[in-house]
């Protein structure tokens, strides 16, 4: 992998929002984007993208998947910032989700991507999140919808993504996602409206 280069300088607010698996990042930012004119960028979308260009980056990327682990960091990295890169003129801000799923990467998303303002985190249990992943699985046709990949993902969720949530703690709000969407989003607009 070639060297990224310089972070960005990029002048509206970007926005991690972290959760695990199926806590309802996608569907809370789907709505952020309507409302706010916010570009959503996910780096679950942006790899599967990838492996469905069936390049040899993309078969990769896809036995990675299947395991549900992580891919590697580089890779992740470059698909964020190019996507940030090509909107930067026309966004009002960016939704980064599904990002950092490591203390490392969010390092390395700071240093090497551009800074990050707000810190949203969807907060739900491993059951109600399992139980909405087998319900997505019926009609998504993502092949890490199942019952066996679906509990690798919630504990590599708890075990390497949840230091995340830890680490910056002082710039995260906690959105309680247990409530059905429009009560969950109605408490992201009172954090939206502050940004
Ligand atoms: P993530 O992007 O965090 O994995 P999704 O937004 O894809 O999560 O949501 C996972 C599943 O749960 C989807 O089928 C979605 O329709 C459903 N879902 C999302 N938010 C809620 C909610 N507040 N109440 C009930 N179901 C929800
Ligand atoms: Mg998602």
């Amino acid at each position: 992998m070639t060297d990224i280069g310089a972070p960005l300088d990029i002048k509206v607010p970007v926005v991690w929002v972290l959760g695990g698996p199926g806590s309802g990042k996608g569907t809370q930012c789907a709505k952020i984007v309507e409302k706010y004119g916010y570009v959503h960028i996910s780096s679950g979308d942006l790899l599967r993208d990838e492996v469905a260009k069936a390049t040899p980056l993309g078969q990769q990327l896809s036995a990675i998947m299947t395991k549900g682990e992580l891919v590697p960091l580089e890779t992740v990295l470059q698909l964020l910032k190019n996507a940030i890169k090509e909107k930067a003129d026309s966004a009002k801000g960016f939704l980064i989700d599904g990002y950092p799923r490591t203390v490392e990467q969010g390092e390395k998303f700071t240093s090497l991507v551009c800074s990050v303002k707000a810190i949203v985190f969807f907060d739900l249990s491993d059951d109600l999140m399992a139980a909405r992943l087998l319900e997505r699985g019926k009609s998504s046709g993502r092949a890490d919808d199942n019952e066996e990949t679906i509990r690798k993902r919630l504990q590599t969720f708890r075990n390497e993504s949840m230091p995340v949530v830890e680490k910056y703690a002082s710039m995260v709000v906690t959105i309680p996602a247990t409530d059905p969407v429009d009560v969950v989003f109605g408490k992201v607009v009172a954090f939206m409206d502050k940004l």
